[in-house]
């Protein structure tokens, strides 16, 4: 077993997985080290990072002097091999034509999807997150609470390293004893920021992020996470030790090639694949579900991309795991006479209720981080961030939207590319000679961008369906999106912009630049953040919901959806810790009913 092509597809699988990112990848993980003979399809082409990322390469050996282009969005480094904004020949539609009610749809088409190039910030969700709906009366409870995730956060966190510290705020959940890595220290800028917040009642705190600090306890983790199977103690072990620690030097973007961050495909497949139980299928683009006589799901059917051909693989369970928006897309277009509407879309669910993450930002220059001496502040993003600190404010009524945000700081001296000197020569106000050069050389370091991460509340207008007309380059349906932000999300911008224009003052700046391009005074565009999710909710009422508590199908049993798609909410903590998490619970819960003939 190992990486196949069309031809050395076997006859059947335990388990069919449609996805490589966070969710797909850990679904495998869990799967193929527990003994399930697993088949993972990926629509985009195989990409190893040991190989393929460009880490050590410098801004001076790109085109433009790497910085963005359409092409490249995210800089011409940036590890997205496949995808971005646009993918072509794969496009969607929005309904309306009005700017301020556009969804915007980033998609990695690549092994490892987003996890590739994500910020690797990997926050908990805390126990007022999975209960919004009692706590203000708006959006939906989860039918879980925050302690049946809370073991799986602890084996998520265990499995791919994650630095942090346990601060014991409100709704900011301590991971237990011993499972954080420890967190670097805080950079110039960001310890400005903390000394002078304190004066606004913000504590900021080291940020979780899935980087390791030091190398893994390959002696002692293994067993935690594989009792009673020595085979995937050992396994784990030996990749654990193949992972380096960080050393703080490169751009977490562009993928890490000495395994030091977490990407499924550095961290969740080397060990699956050692198993021997997983195959792993790319340039698969899968269509839809197929059911079987008996209603229940017998495979799916993919598009093998090299040949064009439409092609079946067989399975006794089908886990979807495409992303969000993505998996709900499969289900719509796996229409039958006993679905016609879709699969599992009996409720009529199925695409409703996505979310993105709010997004606003700020940037400030600061005097007091001028002419620091020479030192170089690259690696892991931030290290610091500041988690919401209104829960009591916002309980009592006393801020004019529900729900908070986190703030995160981009702040020190790391590796420019020519769009970051560009603003600086703005800044400094000179450009050519020593003029410039001293200018740099003052403002290099001295600006800090403040970008804010709210909680959206699910509303009725934001969903996708199957646009009636449009098809992509393989024939199948493209998706429609409808999206609205609410009253809630826009005041709760505004709210972020006058917090960090005050911060920026307590810490003696001006405000340099603000998020004021895009519409509804500077709110990012629905899907703009990327964390987007929903669209195949959990519920305990198969009426209202899609799946159970374990992204099972209420309508056909051996189908699971282990994405985001399952969120009831998207706390402002991004998501992607708590879709492994989610994963991880689903994936046990679906090998103990396979191991009891229930699916
Ligand atoms: C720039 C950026 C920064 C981010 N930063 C953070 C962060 O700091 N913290 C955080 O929590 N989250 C962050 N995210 C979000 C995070 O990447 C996602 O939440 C996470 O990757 C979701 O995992 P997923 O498996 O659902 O989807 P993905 O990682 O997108 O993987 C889905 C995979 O499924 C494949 N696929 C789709 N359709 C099909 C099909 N029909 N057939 C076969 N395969 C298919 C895709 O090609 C893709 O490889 C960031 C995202 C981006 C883009
Ligand atoms: S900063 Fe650390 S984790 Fe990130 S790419 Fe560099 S070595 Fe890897």
């Amino acid at each position: 077993m190992g990486f196949i092509t069309a031809d050395s597809v076997k006859d059947s699988y335990d388990v069919v997985i449609v996805g490589s990112g966070a969710a797909g990848g850990q679904t495998a993980y869990t799967l193929a080290m527990e003994g399930a003979k697993v088949l993972l399809l990926e629509a985009g082409r195989n990409y190893n990072p040991a190989t393929e990322t460009p880490m050590f390469h410098t801004s001076n050996m790109a085109p433009l002097r790497a910085t963005t282009t359409s092409d490249k969005p995210l800089g011409f480094f940036d590890s997205t091999v496949g995808g971005g904004w646009t993918v072509p020949g794969e496009p969607y539609t929005n309904a309306s034509g009005n700017s301020d009610e556009q969804f915007t749809w980033w998609r990695a088409r690549m092994l490892g999807g987003r996890t590739n190039h994500w910020g690797r910030n990997a926050l908990r969700s805390g126990p007022y997150d999975f209960k919004p709906y009692s706590r203000d009366g708006l959006g939906i409870d989860w039918p879980i609470s925050y302690e049946d995730v809370a073991p799986y956060y602890d084996k998520v966190e265990m499995l791919i390293g994650v630095y942090g510290s346990n601060e014991g705020l409100e709704n900011t959940p301590n991971s237990s004893e011993g499972v954080l890595l420890p967190p670097p220290k805080a950079r110039a800028g960001e310890r400005l920021a903390q000394h002078r917040g304190k004066a606004l009642g913000i504590s900021i705190i080291p940020i979780h992020r899935a980087v390791l600090s030091r190398a893994l306890d390959h002696q002692t983790i293994p067993a935690k996470l594989h009792p009673h199977n020595v085979k995937a103690q050992k396994i784990l072990a030996r990749e654990m030790q193949a992972r380096a620690a960080c050393f703080w030097a490169t751009d977490c973007g562009r993928g890490c090639s000495i395994r030091a961050n977490y990407q499924s495909t550095t961290v969740h497949f080397p060990p699956a694949l050692a198993t021997g139980n997983l195959d792993i299928l790319p340039n698969a683009m899968v269509r839809e579900v197929v059911l079987n006589a008996q209603g229940k799901a017998s495979g799916v059917i993919y598009i093998d991309k090299a040949t064009g051909k439409d092609l079946k693989v067989s399975g006794r369970v089908v886990v979807l795991a495409a992303r969000s928006c993505e998996s709900a897309r499969i289900l719509l277009n796996s229409k039958s006479s006993q679905f016609p509407n879709g699969l599992a879309n009996s409720s009529g669910m199925v695409g409703r209720y996505i979310m993105d993450t709010v997004g606003a930002g700020l940037s400030g220059q600061f005097p007091l981080l001028e002419n620091l001496p020479l030192h170089n502040e690259d690696g892991a993003g931030d290290h610091v961030y500041a988690p919401w600190w209104l829960y009591k404010e916002q309980k009592a009524g006393k801020l004019d939207f529900a729900r908070g945000y986190h703030i995160e700081f981009a702040s020190g001296r790391r590796m420019p590319n020519a769009g970051e000197l560009t603003a600086l020569n703005n800044l400094a106000g000179e450009s050519y000679g020593s003029g410039l050069k001293d200018a740099v050389r003052r403002y290099y370091g001295s600006t800090i961008a403040f970008s804010g991460r709210g909680e959206m509340i699910p509303n009725d207008q934001s969903f996708c369906e199957l646009d009636p007309n449009l098809k992509d380059r393989w024939g199948i349906p493209v998706l429609r999106f409808h999206w609205k932000w609410s009253e809630h999300e826009l005041r709760q911008v505004a709210h972020m912009k006058r917090t960090f224009t005050s911060l920026v003052e307590a810490m003696g700046g001006k405000v340099i630049s603000q998020t004021t391009k895009y519409g509804h005074a500077g709110i990012r565009p629905g899907g703009n953040v990327k964390h987007e999710v929903g669209g195949t909710v959990m519920g305990a009422d198969e009426r209202k919901s899609v799946t159970n508590q374990y992204g099972q199908t209420w309508d056909v049993k051996n189908l699971f959806v282990t994405d985001g798609g399952t969120f009831c909410s998207n706390a402002d903590k991004n998501p992607t810790l708590t879709i492994m998490a989610l994963a991880w619970r689903s994936a046990d819960y679906l090998l103990s009913e396979l191991n009891k003939g229930n699916l």
